[in-house]
């Protein structure tokens, strides 16, 4: 059995700054574990839903924006057990691991050297965490060096689209998944460069073909809308079924009883939700997360007048050359 869990489904800096939804990422979940872009409240969300961060294997971030890696440095703290433990592996884009285009590194390098291996990936590289074998993706963003992930599973194909622009070339090497996982920002007819919205989504799921498609990584005006609405679009145009992801969500298929959790796993057993596919099962699960928070839009915050510190405003109140 493997297992995808959504510690959070928040995308984009409004709707992670006001934690409209939380931002914690995804953990994967088979004969390793795998913890894959843990924005804000990832370490919170993975205890809250008890996950254990000692116990994961690796932690991989697809580029270097605080949604996707905010909580990178305390969960390789835990991975390493404080430190003390030289284990488990860092994956990133370069941006992330070595800094690039004016963005990064996302990780100091103190915590850098805690894992027993890191690796700084472009797209079509691959590495192998235990049995989980990864490959990095292409994007195509705002930055640059920004990759997804293709993981080959012992269930099947789980494939992780991040922020990225819809290409002919990205539909390709996520085509034909099992588990497609799409980071969809905008709802239909808005349009934010180097982002997908729902047409885009649409468009990628009606030519990738996989087995389920999953949209996450919200931003403020998808989540303003109807994301459930806006899965549904997408399964009456392309046929191929499509549920809109939620804070707490888990996804498990493969055979009962391998793999993580086994029969008595409480998170997965607590409301299903959705079976599809006549070979292949997928239970669909949502566990509330412990002080999930109320909706909160930042209009009001955006409104308010600006805070002016004036020209001289100086820290220590003395005045400086500016006054002479
Ligand atoms: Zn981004």
């Amino acid at each position: 059995m493997v297992r995808l869990t959504f510690l959070g489904t928040a995308g984009g800096r409004f709707a992670t700054i006001t934690q409209m939804r939380y931002s914690g990422g995804i953990y994967l979940e088979d004969d390793v574990r795998v913890h894959i872009d843990p924005g804000p409240g990832a370490l919170r969300n993975a205890w809250a839903m008890g996950l254990d961060p000692f116990r994961t294997d690796g932690i991989l971030i697809s580029h270097c924006h605080p949604d996707h890696y905010n909580d990178a440095e305390v969960l390789i703290e835990a991975m390493t057990r404080g430190g003390w433990e030289k284990r488990g592996i860092l994956v990133g884009s370069h941006s992330v691991i070595d800094g690039k285009s004016d963005v990064g590194p996302a990780i100091s390098r103190y915590h850098s050297s805690l894992p027993q291996n890191i690796f700084s990936l472009e797209a079509g590289d691959k590495v192998r965490i235990g049995n989980l074998l990864t490959e990095a993706t292409p994007s195509v963003h705002n930055d640059p060096s920004t990759i997804g992930f293709r993981f080959t599973t012992s269930a099947g194909i789980v494939s992780y689209v991040s922020d990225t622009e819809l290409t002919p070339d990205i539909i390709d090497v996520h085509a034909s998944a099992d588990l497609l996982v799409l980071s969809v920002v905008q709802p239909r007819g808005r349009f934010l460069p180097t982002h997908m919205s729902t047409d885009d989504a649409m468009e990628f799921v009606k030519w990738a073909r996989p087995k389920l498609a999953v949209l996450t990584h919200l931003g403020i005006n998808a989540l303003k809308g109807d994301p459930k609405k806006e899965a549904e679009w997408i399964e009456e145009e392309t046929g191929i079924p499509t549920i809109s992801a939620l804070d707490g969500m888990s996804i498990s298929w493969g055979k009962e009883g391998e793999g993580p959790g086994g029969r008595s796993d409480p998170i997965r057993r607590i409301r299903g939700e959705r079976a599809v596919d006549g070979e292949r099962l997928f239970v669909v699960t949502r566990s509330k997360i412990p002080g999930s928070f109320e909706p909160r839009f930042p209009e009001d915050v955006l409104k308010r007048p600006k805070l002016d510190l004036g020209p001289d405003f100086d820290i220590d109140g003395s005045d400086d050359e500016k006054d002479d």
